[in-house]
């Protein structure tokens, strides 16, 4: 199946039309870059599609709502479906393919094979949502092989699952160059998501508090914290102060290894990461921040030796 929107935009349904379709572009000499997505896009992703334009001579963005990743309590039938719209922002922000599979396509028979990448997925979302990561990689990896060579962009706002396709593409050796993208925030700070649409008008009012939870966390980085649980602890007080959330996890980890270090020392990256619930809505938000380096010593009093230096 294969239709035109504003004459440049071609959808796919089929995996083997999907993955013909970028292999004659790459016969033609031309690189790809890939966004994959679960649709209802919003300006986050589009900032993901636009710098893979930039980037790559034709871009695909795959739009499929994930069933394996989905925990039997979570979102899964209510997730937001808006196919034409989606097209619509893929062609206008520079996609030539636009590639949505129905479940059946993906997933025929029952899913005997998984990707599991571990050591990753322990903690934090993997945590809380059970198998979660396992659909993610499983997701991902079909992807990449549908895709081949190609460059994949990928948000920080979903700073774990980053970590784990990294991971994954290493460790399956998988000719795709994972691309990080800086997370897009509404002016209040929010970070923009598909699942911002099931806040009330009250829940969407407070729900900047997330990001300026993270910020308080890096402020007491800034401020000498050396003790992680401290500044988690610090993230966590600023949700709790609003008791419309209900916090599920905060954090501060190596951004590498998402492992908790036992200290943080000057000059270190750290990663804050943050969820919770805000009604029947879960939301997550990551900052990345540095350790200030040791404060130099007092300056000495003018010393006439050095004048001038
Ligand atoms: P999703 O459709 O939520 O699975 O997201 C698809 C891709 O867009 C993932 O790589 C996300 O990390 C990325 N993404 C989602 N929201 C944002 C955002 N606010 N800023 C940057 N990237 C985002």
């Amino acid at each position: 199946l294969s239709q035109s929107v504003g004459l440049r935009l071609e959808q796919l349904t089929s995996i083997a039309a999907f993955s013909a379709a970028l292999d004659a572009h790459r016969a033609h000499g031309r690189s790809i870059g890939l966004v994959p997505t679960l649709g209802a896009l919003h300006d986050g992703h589009a900032a993901l599609i636009r710098r893979a334009a930039a980037e790559c001579d034709v871009v695909a963005v795959t739009v499929f709502v994930n069933p394996l990743q989905f925990g039997p309590d979570e979102d899964l039938s209510r997730y937001p479906r808006t196919l034409a719209a989606d097209a619509a922002l893929a062609a206008d922000c520079g996609a030539a393919i636009l590639f949505s599979p129905p479940v059946q396509e993906m997933y025929p028979g029952p899913v005997l094979t998984s990707v599991r990448v571990s050591g990753l997925t322990g903690t934090l979302e993997g945590a809380s949502r059970p198998g979660h990561f396992d659909g993610v990689a499983t997701v991902v990896a079909k992807l990449f092989a549908m895709a081949g060579r190609c460059r994949a962009y990928f948000g920080e706002k979903d700073f774990q699952q980053l970590a784990v396709v990294r991971r994954l593409a290493a460790d399956l050796s998988f000719p795709v160059e994972v691309v990080a993208c800086p997370t897009v925030r509404e002016p209040d700070g929010l970070a923009l998501s598909s699942r911002n649409a099931y806040l009330s008008a009250e829940e969407r009012a407070v729900a900047p508090l997330l990001h300026a939870a993270l910020l308080e966390g890096a402020d007491a980085v800034a401020a000498g914290e050396t003790d992680p649980a401290a500044v988690a602890a610090a993230v966590a007080a600023t949700v709790a102060a609003e008791p419309r959330f209900r916090l599920d996890y905060a954090a501060a980890v190596d951004p590498a290894t998402l492992a908790v270090p036992a200290a943080l020392a000057p000059g270190q990256e750290v990663r804050l990461l943050v969820a919770a619930h805000l009604g029947t809505t879960r939301l997550i938000d990551n900052l990345g921040t540095t350790v200030p380096a040791p404060s130099p010593a007092p300056a000495r009093k003018a010393d006439p030796a050095c004048a001038g230096a």
